[in-house]
């Protein structure tokens, strides 16, 4: 999914998963995550606001979530 400015990306398997969706919902201080029974859905109008915290790559498995800086093309991951 992406923004202007920033990409989010997680990737199938953790996205299905309703226990990590609330904990990505959680920690994220502008609420691009959000959590349903079925997994992740991407606040696309928020994804701008990233303050590239990482506290979703900490909460995640390793690999799970990718947060893209569309303007340089660097990439968050753990
Ligand atoms: S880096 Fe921070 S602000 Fe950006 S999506 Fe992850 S938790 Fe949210």
């Amino acid at each position: 999914m992406d923004g202007v400015f920033i990409s989010v990306e997680v990737n199938g398997d953790a996205a299905a998963d309703a226990a990590l969706a609330a904990k990505l919902e959680e920690v994220c201080p502008v609420s691009i995550f959000k959590g349903t029974p079925s997994g992740v859905e991407i606040n696309a109008e928020f994804l701008d606001e990233c303050v590239l915290c990482g506290l979703c790559l900490d909460a995640a498995p390793d690999g799970a979530v990718t947060v893209t800086k569309l303007y340089s093309g660097e990439t968050l991951t753990r």
